[in-house]
């Protein structure tokens, strides 16, 4: 499909925000990858061009029946000056599932890691290097056809945005506290909740809202079907050590499959844990919590790797997990993974992929 990635550098670069002051996702570097297709031709004109604001039909399909998919990574650059990707594969791959599930055009993953990894070491620079910093990297794609009848579009563009953010655990790692849904529902069986599309996001706000009303950080999702089963919490998937074991929800077409997720199994795996994928009701879960059996629990996600669950509260049942403190094996768990990374802790695994030497 793709014929020569064409590169468009600036004369007008940003100023650089201090590593201190960066949040999540509110400073862009200066340039972009952008490709377009069109139906009956493919995917075309691959690009790195300045960062600017776009210029789209306001009739474009995107708009009115949310044909739109994403994905999230990081680029991390370690002390020597190393900038390294993980498993950006994984990432073009879910892509493409989430691309089918729209019924969106696919992409050629191969030529996007490449594509990823010219962009990235163009914008080299804007990789900070504190400390847990990173550059955040979205890639999405949207429909953009003019046109209100209700049909897959027949033209995309596939848009690749940098975002250098700041340490999601400046002060240490902070356990976090959960509110159990039992009304909003995520996703459902033959529904997109295994897709990373922006319609999942959009109907979970209200009840991060609520959740975040009521002095909770996080929501924790049930099945939809009989509201019993978990699912995930927040945009995260789940674990749980139970008596030793690693339980984590299966998949089952409305959970999301997490990278951070399938990277916890392989290392859980590779110490010798024993992982339990299985329906997990709350009930069960309540149920080791009062046998003293549940031991820690967190979610993994690119954007915190680890996140220690401390507190969780359930039909007024409260459930304060190992004292609300970050369990051991939870530390372990990110501690490795970051080290992975930044490329301090050997990758017996082959995830990180070097974008510069
Ligand atoms: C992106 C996402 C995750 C985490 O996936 P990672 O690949 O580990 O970042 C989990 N749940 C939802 C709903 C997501 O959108």
């Amino acid at each position: 499909m793709e014929c020569q990635l064409t590169i468009d550098l600036t004369d007008q670069k940003k100023e650089k925000p201090a590593h201190d002051k960066l949040a999540f996702g509110v400073h862009f570097t200066d340039h972009m990858f952008v490709m377009d297709y069109t139906e009956g031709k493919g995917w075309h004109d691959p690009r790195i061009e300045p960062y600017s604001p776009l210029t789209i039909d306001p009739a474009a399909m995107v708009f009115h029946y949310g044909q739109a998919v994403f994905e999230g990574l990081k680029a991390y650059r370690n002390q020597e000056g190393e900038v390294r990707l993980f498993r950006p594969d994984q990432n073009f791959k879910r892509l493409n599932r989430s691309l089918t599930r729209l019924d969106m055009p696919t992409v050629d993953e191969a030529f996007m890691v490449e594509a990823l990894k010219k962009l990235v070491s163009v914008e080299k620079e804007w990789i900070p290097t504190a400390e847990g910093t990173s550059l955040y990297i979205r890639p999405f794609v949207i429909a953009t056809e003019a046109c209100l009848g209700v049909r897959a579009s027949h033209t995309y563009k596939l848009i690749i945005l940098l975002s250098p953010v700041g340490a999601y655990y400046a002060s240490g790692m902070k356990p976090v506290k959960i509110h159990v849904e039992n009304s909003y529902v995520r996703a459902v069986r033959g529904g997109t909740g295994n897709a990373k599309t922006a319609g999942n996001y959009a109907g979970s706000l209200k009840a991060q809202t609520e959740a975040h009303e009521k002095g909770y950080e996080q929501v924790l999702w049930l099945d939809a079907i009989e509201t019993k089963y978990i699912e995930e919490v927040g945009s995260m998937n789940v674990f749980f050590k139970v008596n030793g074991e690693a339980w984590t929800p299966m998949l089952n077409g409305s959970i999301l499959e997490g990278i951070t997720r399938d990277s916890t199994i392989q290392l859980l795996k590779a110490w010798g844990v024993n992982v339990v994928e299985k329906r997990i009701s709350v009930e069960e879960l309540f149920q080791a919590y009062q046998n003293g059996e549940l031991e820690e629990a967190f979610g993994t996600g690119t954007a915190a790797v680890i996140s220690p669950i401390g507190e969780m509260s359930w039909n007024g049942n409260k459930m304060v997990i190992n004292g609300a403190k970050t369990g051991e094996l939870t530390q372990k768990l990110y501690d490795t993974m970051t080290g992975i990374q930044y490329g301090v802790v050997e990758d017996e695994f082959g995830w990180s992929v070097k974008v510069t030497e």
